[in-house]
């Protein structure tokens, strides 16, 4: 199905439980050269991010 475009997928950081948006302005981003873009948590700097669906 589809039409869930406004949907937003929440991203949770494992480390603190911090949770925004997924791709939100609230995430810091990295560019890893070997790995691409990671999702930094703002509030503790953990990279260990998982997103929800
Ligand atoms: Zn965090």
């Amino acid at each position: 199905m589809s039409g869930d475009s406004t949907t937003a997928r929440l991203s949770r950081c494992r480390n603190c439980g911090f949770e925004a948006p997924g791709g939100g302005e609230e995430w810091l981003r990295l560019e890893v050269p070997k790995l691409g873009r990671m999702t930094q948590c703002p509030n503790c700097e953990s990279t260990d991010v998982i997103t929800h669906r």
